[in-house]
């Protein structure tokens, strides 16, 4: 009777110490500026966690070994769900011990518990001996602790099982080590990164729709300029900040952290999980700042993301580190003129002076290739707006994909236009923080597209394709257009099939453009097309949703500052090396920044024998329809 007393005792102290732990982590999710969550798309969603709980292919595709191992562990788990159940069952007295551990479950949970012996045994052997650089410097005591915790789990489960007499002393000493190692994990787990064992699938449930994903500011609120102070993490944001399981992934992914910047993502989401516990103010700021306790996270570290997304693809608790977090911090420091970088101011004052944009381009310039090219205007009658872009309009490589466009729509026989007066549609200045500007441009681009009665986009810019399917949507104005965006590969790929080409392209490599490859899931269609031109395509090491950032994206063609050597070189560096060493002769790309970049790199590697076209490009060279101009000397 004792026994069962202390038994119900501890039970609900260890309870409701668990349960009181996580209140007191969660609580800020009910006082932040964003509280909702989505539940659209909820079989989807669901669906995903199904995935990436159940089945652990996140966890398993990011690293196939430890994956695996904690693979094993986690379907441990599930597998002895029923086996505590029936523990506690039988210390209050409702089961009799001897009607419990036989037969199939007992024996199936026993291979479960070696398997989960294997599984923590190699984990501890990687973190504790081989100690990876991901998984940080220090040794982690909480995963010790839990190691032990659950060794002594499936040993004591393994002794039950071999059959110790419920009547013997021995038994009951196995039972109540057993047990405690169970009610211990519920001290444990809220005051550490375990507490990831209940907070991650809700966190992947949650998760946005592709990488990046910015969240809309309150129309409610006119103090929404943005993440500032901690009171303004959204609800979101609380949850992903408790779930991390300091793997590194994020880390190991991140091409600013590879060519050796400050930025480390998974800094980032332990930072903010520190100075949300500490009851800190404010989020970030300069250095001097960050060094006094005033801030937590430097302003340097934010100004070096891509917004490739790589870290939220990588991330097996579907932690959003882009939109949510880094540009919502930019976009607080923006708003509130509390950054110093002189090469953001320039771009912004570039983005506010007409022509409106990054490039600081002239609008003569994009007149001349309308003229030149001889690009159709946009017509209400036409079934597609040819949105150019920036890079398209202004840069001497977008120019030629332009053209390469133009042939393509036209044997394909489409009806097609291009607006003479398309602008920026502030991209570069939503990324680098500056929502007032991206505000004013976009509302004279919804303006232009209305007047003009559009209905479907092609784009050859992702970045392009992304605002106008993201960020646009997050307009009433824009949604209630109805229109269509493609990138494109999207289009070429459903055209493809009907071309009149000719002759075999040679070896090459596609890189993907990470808006395109992890910010629409585009990925399977450009390879089509290159597959069509009977291309020898050969993959580069990061491909596909694992592509690797060229280095441009996040504003950083126009705010990088080029005066910093990093000891790992540069990301375009980084990524014209991979896609060398697949031994092709053309970079294949579809976004008119990756080209500038790449050619950049191979610039700088004194490498002439390489290279890189937009996947339009090669289409059109390949069409056995003459050029226009040609069309026009008959
Ligand atoms: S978006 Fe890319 S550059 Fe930015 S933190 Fe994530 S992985 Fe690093
Ligand atoms: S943020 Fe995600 S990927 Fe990065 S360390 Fe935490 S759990 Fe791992």
């Amino acid at each position: 009777m004792i026994e069962r007393i202390i038994l119900i005792g501890v039970t609900v102290a260890s309870v409701g110490y668990f349960a009181l732990a996580v209140r007191r982590r969660l609580a800020p999710m009910l006082s932040g500026k964003e509280r909702n969550l989505p539940f659209d798309r909820c079989p989807s969603r669901l669906w995903t966690v199904f995935c990436e709980v159940m089945l652990q292919t996140r966890v398993i595709r990011e690293r196939p070994l430890p994956g695996l191992l904690h693979a094993l562990v986690m379907w441990g788990f599930f597998a002895f769900a029923w086996v505590s159940v029936e523990h506690f069952a039988v210390g209050f007295g409702l089961l009799d011990p001897d009607g419990v551990g036989h037969g199939w479950y007992g024996a199936f949970a026993a291979v479960w518990a070696v398997a989960v012996l294997a599984g923590i045994g190699g984990l501890s052997f990687r973190r504790f001996v081989l100690r990876p650089r991901a998984l940080g410097e220090t040794l982690s005591g909480t995963s010790a602790l839990v190691a032990v915790h659950i060794t002594v789990l499936m040993v004591t489960y393994l002794l039950d099982w071999g059959r110790l007499d419920p009547a013997s002393p021995g038994w009951r000493v196995n039972w109540w080590v057993h047990a405690a190692s169970l009610l211990g994990m519920l001290w444990l787990i809220p005051n550490s990164k375990h507490l990831h064992l209940v907070l991650a699938p809700v966190a992947i449930f949650f998760r946005g729709k592709g990488t990046s994903a910015m969240r809309p500011l309150r129309d409610d609120d006119d103090d929404d300029f943005g993440m500032l102070a901690f009171s303004d993490l959204s609800s979101k944001d609380v949850l992903d900040v408790h779930s991390c399981v300091e793997c590194g992934r994020c880390t190991d992914n991140c091409p600013a952290n590879l060519i050796g910047g400050s930025l480390d993502p998974k800094q980032i989401v332990l930072q903010l999980q520190k100075g949300l516990l500490a009851g800190g103010e404010v989020v970030a700021g300069d250095q001097p700042m960050v060094d006094r306790g005033a801030a937590w996270i430097t302003e340097d570290d934010l100004f070096q993301c891509f917004t490739c997304g790589a870290c939220e693809q990588a991330c097996p608790v579907g932690i959003e580190h882009v939109g949510m977090k880094i540009l919502d911090l930019r976009r607080g420091l923006v708003s509130e003129g509390r950054t110093a970088n002189p090469k953001l101011t320039d771009m912004f004052n570039t983005m506010e002076r007409a022509p409106h944009n990054a490039w600081g381009a002239s609008h003569k310039v994009r007149a001349k290739l309308l003229e030149s090219a001889g690009l159709p205007k946009y017509e209400r009658s036409a079934e597609w707006l040819l949105w150019l872009g920036c890079g398209c309009s202004y840069d001497p490589h977008g120019h030629e994909v332009a053209r390469a466009m133009q042939r393509i729509l036209t044997a394909a026989g489409l009806s097609w236009g291009v607006l003479a007066s398309e602008t920026c549609c502030g991209e570069p200045a939503r990324r680098a923080g500056n929502e007032y500007l991206y505000w004013e441009l976009s509302e004279q681009v919804i303006s232009a597209l209305r007047a003009n009665g559009v209905q479907k986009i092609v784009t050859c810019d992702p970045h392009c394709a992304r605002m106008f399917d993201s960020d646009y949507r997050q307009q009433a104005e824009f949604a209630e257009l109805g229109i269509e965006v493609v990138h494109h590969t999207e289009l070429l790929a459903s055209l493809v099939g009907s071309l009149s080409l000719q002759g075999r392209e040679g070896r090459v490599t596609l890189h993907d453009p990470c808006y395109s490859a992890r910010g629409r899931g585009v990925v399977e269609q450009p390879r089509q097309v290159l597959r069509a031109l009977g291309a020898d395509l050969r993959e580069m090491r990061h491909h596909g949703e694992r592509t690797l950032c060229c280095g441009a994206g996040g504003a950083q063609l126009f705010i990088a500052d080029d005066s910093v050597e990093h000891p790992g070189g540069r990301a375009n560096h980084l990524r014209f090396d991979e896609a060398r060493r697949t031994g092709a002769s053309t970079i294949a790309t579809a976004c008119p920044y990756c080209p500038i970049m790449l050619s950049d790199a191979a610039g700088h590697a004194g490498t002439g024998d390489v290279r890189v076209a937009d996947v339009a490009e090669l289409v059109a060279e390949r069409l056995t329809d003459p050029a226009p101009a040609d069309r026009a000397s008959d």
